[in-house]
C-alpha cells in the first residue's frame, strides 16, 4: 500500500456525477402521500385521467413544468416593487432592458402566455395554404397555424424518433429535407421556418448551433424568415455549451445571443422557465414589429403589460437575466440526466439522451403486452400514479385524435412524461420516483388497458374519462400491499 506521510493511503474515488443543487431552499410547501387504496379511488374518480386529479391526492406532481417552477428570491422581491400602470410602466422598461441584454432584441411585445404569442404571429403571417416547415410541432403552435389555414411539415432526422440514442442534437432540422421541401412547395407559400429550442414533444431535445446556422443560410438563400420558439432556450444553450465541440467553454449568454441573432423573430412562454405567467415576441425589425404590434392591444392588453400583471412583468424581467446563469440553468438538465441514466441502468426504457423539462418513459416497451388501441401510455401513467402517488402526463395516442372514420390515429410514440419543474424536487424525491417505477417495471404484467367512456371531440386528453378493461388496478393494489406491507 502507498504511504503518504507514514499513513497508509486508502484508495478512494470521488463521485463526480452527483447532480448538485446550486441553491438553498428557504420556503417550503408540505406534501402528503395518501395510501395506495385512496390513490386507486382517486384515479377512478378522475376517470383514469391524471389531468382530473386534485393535488390533495398527489405526492410528486410531475405533470408539467408549465407555471410550476420555483422562483428565485430576486424574482419574488422584484414583484413587490412593481410599477403598476396601465401604460408606460417602469417595470416594462426593465423587461425591455433584459430582452436587449439577454436576447439582443430591441423590440418586445408582451403577451399573457406562449400560445398567445403564437396566436399573434399566426394572425400576422399565416394565410390559407401557408406551409410552415419546422423541427417538430408543439400542440398549441400546430393549432394556431391550422386555425389560420396553414399546414406544418416536420423535417426532423430519423434519429429524433429513436428512443435510445446517443445523438446529442435530436432537435435538428434536416437541411436537405428542408431545401427539398422549399423547392417543392415554393418559397412564396412559406411565411417562415420555425425552430423550437429543446424540442418539447420529442423529449426536450435540443438543436445544435451549427444546425441553426445552416438553416439560416437556407432561409437567406430563399428569402425566408426564421422564427425561434425560445420557451426552453436556456437549456438548449446549455446543451450547446456542453455537447457541441465548437462551443465548449463558451458562456450560455454568448450562445443565447448567437441563437437569437440568427432568428428574425424570437418568441417564448415565460411559464416554462422565467416566471409563472407571461410570454413575449421579440425582434429587431421595424417592419415585423409594426406588422404584429396592433394585434397586442386587441388580444392581450396594452403594449406595456400584455394581459399579465405588472408583478409578473417584473418576475419575467428578472427571470430572463437568470437564464444566462449556468448554475441556475443546469440544475434541471442535470437532474433529468441523472434520472434517465438511473432508469436506463435498471433496464427501464426511457428516451435518451436526457433532454430538458423531464424524463420520458417509453410505454410501447414498458407495457408491450397492452395493445396500442388500449392507450398504452395512459395505462402506464395511471398505474404509476397508483404505485407511487406521482402524477405524470400521457403523451401518446390518448393525446392524439380520430380520423374521419372514427378510428384512433395512433401516435408515433407512446410516452409517459415525468416533468421535473425547475428547482422544485429534491434528489431523494427523484430517487423515490425511480424506485417506485422500478417496482412497477417488475410488476408491469399486472398493468392492463383502458377505454374511453367520455370522449370530448377536441383535445380529449384534457377532460376525457376512461375505464380499465378489467380488474387490473385492484390486482396492482394487491401486489403493492404484498410487497410494501403497511407502508404507503
Ligand atoms: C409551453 C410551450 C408553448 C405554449 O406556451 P403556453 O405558455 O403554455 O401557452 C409553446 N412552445 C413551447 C416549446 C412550449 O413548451
Amino acid at each position: 500500500m502507498e504511504k503518504i506521510n507514514g499513513n497508509a493511503a486508502v484508495k478512494f474515488f470521488a463521485r463526480k456525477d452527483i447532480p448538485l443543487e446550486m441553491h438553498k431552499v428557504r420556503i417550503v410547501q408540505s406534501l402528503k402521500l395518501v395510501p395506495v387504496e385512496r390513490r386507486l379511488e382517486a384515479i377512478r374518480s378522475a376517470g383514469f385521467n391524471t389531468f382530473l386529479l386534485g393535488t390533495e391526492d398527489i405526492f410528486l406532481d410531475m405533470l408539467t413544468d408549465s407555471g410550476t417552477n420555483a422562483m428565485s428570491d430576486n424574482q419574488i422581491s422584484k414583484m413587490f416593487v412593481a410599477d403598476d400602470a396601465y401604460a408606460g410602466s417602469q417595470s416594462f422598461k426593465k423587461l425591455e432592458k433584459s430582452v436587449l441584454e439577454v436576447f439582443g432584441k430591441k423590440y418586445i411585445l408582451p403577451v399573457h402566455q406562449g400560445r398567445a404569442a403564437e396566436n399573434i404571429i399566426s394572425k400576422a403571417f399565416i394565410k390559407e395554404g401557408s406551409l410552415v416547415p419546422m423541427n417538430y410541432h408543439f400542440t398549441t403552435t400546430l393549432a394556431h397555424i391550422q386555425i389560420n389555414g396553414g399546414k406544418i411539415a416536420e423535417l426532423f432526422r430519423s434519429e429524433a424518433m429513436k428512443i435510445k440514442s446517443t445523438d446529442p442534437f435530436k432537435g435538428n432540422i434536416d437541411p436537405e429535407k428542408l431545401e427539398k421541401f422549399i423547392l417543392e412547395s415554393g418559397p412564396e407559400n412559406i411565411p417562415f421556418i420555425r425552430m423550437e429550442a429543446s424540442t418539447n414533444l420529442i423529449g426536450g431535445q435540443p438543436f445544435s448551433l451549427k444546425n441553426m446556422k445552416e438553416i439560416r443560410k437556407i432561409a437567406d438563400k430563399y428569402g425566408l424568415m426564421l422564427v425561434l420558439d425560445a420557451s426552453l432556450i436556456g437549456e438548449n444553450a446549455y446543451f450547446i455549451v456542453n455537447r457541441e465541440e465548437e462551443y465548449k467553454g463558451q458562456t450560455i449568454h454568448s450562445v443565447l445571443l448567437s441563437m437569437c441573432d440568427l432568428a428574425d423573430i424570437v418568441y417564448f412562454s415565460a411559464r416554462k422557465v422565467t416566471s409563472s405567467r407571461g410570454g413575449a415576441i421579440c425582434t429587431n425589425s421595424d417592419e415585423l414589429y409594426n406588422k404584429m404590434k396592433h394585434l397586442v392591444p386587441l388580444y392581450e392588453g396594452f403594449l406595456t403589460y400584455g394581459g399579465i400583471s405588472i408583478r409578473e412583468i417584473e418576475a419575467m424581467a428578472q427571470g430572463l437575466l437568470e437564464t444566462i446563469d449556468e448554475d441556475i440553468v443546469k440544475q434541471s438538465p442535470l437532474f433529468i440526466d441523472y434520472m434517465v441514466r438511473e432508469l436506463d441502468k435498471l433496464g427501464i426504457p426511457v428516451v435518451m439522451p436526457g433532454g430538458a423539462l423531464g424524463c420520458h418513459v417509453d410505454a410501447t416497451q414498458f407495457v408491450a403486452h397492452v395493445p396500442q388501441s388500449q392507450y398504452q401510455a395512459a395505462a402506464l401513467v395511471s398505474a404509476y400514479y397508483i404505485a407511487a402517488g406521482v402524477r405524470g402526463m400521457e403523451r401518446g395516442t390518448m393525446s392524439s385524435t380520430r380520423d374521419e372514420n372514427g378510428n384512433d390515429i395512433f401516435s408515433e410514440m407512446e410516452l409517459m412524461r415525468l416533468a421535473l419543474p425547475r428547482r422544485v424536487f429534491t434528489l431523494s424525491q427523484v430517487e423515490y420516483a425511480i424506485d417506485r417505477l422500478n417496482w412497477l417495471y417488475h410488476n408491469r404484467k399486472l398493468i392492463g388497458g383502458l377505454r374511453f367512456v367520455e370522449e370530448p371531440p377536441v383535445l380529449r386528453f384534457f377532460t376525457g374519462r376512461l375505464e380499465p378493461v378489467n380488474e387490473w388496478p385492484e390486482k396492482l393494489v394487491e401486489a403493492f400491499r404484498k410487497d410494501f406491507g403497511e407502508s404507503l
